[in-house]
């Protein structure tokens, strides 16, 4: 489904990014593992993937935008150009906005939202030039239900809905698209200290918390050929949570 194609994954060291890089593979992409601090991890999943197709790991902060100008240009001269971007990074810094230090307000946002829109730019040009692809940018149910203790988190992830429209209107006409994924709760590490599953599984119509490979699949969907005619969406994955 997605061969041929180079797919670019943020956050691909372990939880929902690791499963988009091992799904993206295992249907014929080529990708490249983006990774902060966990190299480790990064290396495990690029060994899991094994030489069915080309893949490298690449150390990167996205909040820092010379670093992913220069992690682009990288990956364009080892893998040629990029079809496929999934600005999947992210974390959490909760706390009551009363006591929420402003370090934790910036921090959730630099890398949240602006790391999409470092991403995103340098990226753009290949896009542009190549006239296709595909941007899956992973937002959060927080951004539409507002969870308190969450200031940060819920609008940095609104902010990337916005973001992911205004991507949509602009690099449309270069049959670019560009879909947002809101997930629910997914068993990854930024979810294993939330407290009591059975608290959250009230909530949750479907009665079971998500698991990465559930996102994986929906980002296959919306990076593949199948989804061609969709832009500027954005997809809840929740089990029914926000419905
Ligand atoms: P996770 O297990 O905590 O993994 C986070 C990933 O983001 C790691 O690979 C980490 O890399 C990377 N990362 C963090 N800061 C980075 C930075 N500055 N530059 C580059 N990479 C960075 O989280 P997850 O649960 O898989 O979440 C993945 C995405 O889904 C996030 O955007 C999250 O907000 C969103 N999401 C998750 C849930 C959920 O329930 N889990 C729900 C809604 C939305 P290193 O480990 O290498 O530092």
């Amino acid at each position: 489904m997605l061969s041929g194609k180079t797919a670019v994954i943020t956050g691909a060291s372990r939880g929902i990014g690791a499963a988009i890089a091992q799904k993206f593979a295992s249907l014929g992409a080529n990708v490249a593992i983006i990774y902060n601090g966990s190299e480790a991890g990064a290396r495990t999943v690029l060994e899991s993937i094994g030489d069915k197709v080309k893949c490298n790991i690449y150390q990167c902060n996205v909040a820092d935008s010379q670093q992913c100008k220069d992690t682009v240009a990288k990956i364009i001269e080892d893998m040629g150009a990029i079809d496929i971007l999934v600005n999947n990074a992210g974390i959490t810094r909760d706390n009551l906005l009363v006591t929420m230090d402003e370090e934790d307000f910036d921090a959730v946002i630099n890398t949240n939202l602006k790391g999409c829109y470092n991403m995103i730019k340098a990226c753009g040009r290949n896009f542009i030039r190549k006239k296709q692809g595909r941007i899956i940018n992973i937002s959060s149910v927080s951004a539409i239900m507002g969870l308190a203790g969450q200031v940060n988190y819920s609008s940095s992830k609104a902010g990337v809905i916005a973001l992911t429209k205004v991507v949509a209107r602009e690099f449309g006409g270069k049959n670019v698209c560009c879909n947002a994924i809101a997930p629910g709760f997914i068993t990854t590490d930024m979810t294993k200290d939330l407290g009591s599953e059975e608290e959250f599984l009230k909530s949750i119509p479907l009665k079971r918390l998500g698991n990465p490979e559930d996102v994986a699949n929906l980002a296959a969907f919306l990076a593949s050929d199948l989804s061609g005619y969709i832009t500027g969406e954005v997809i809840r994955i929740d089990g029914g949570l926000a419905m």
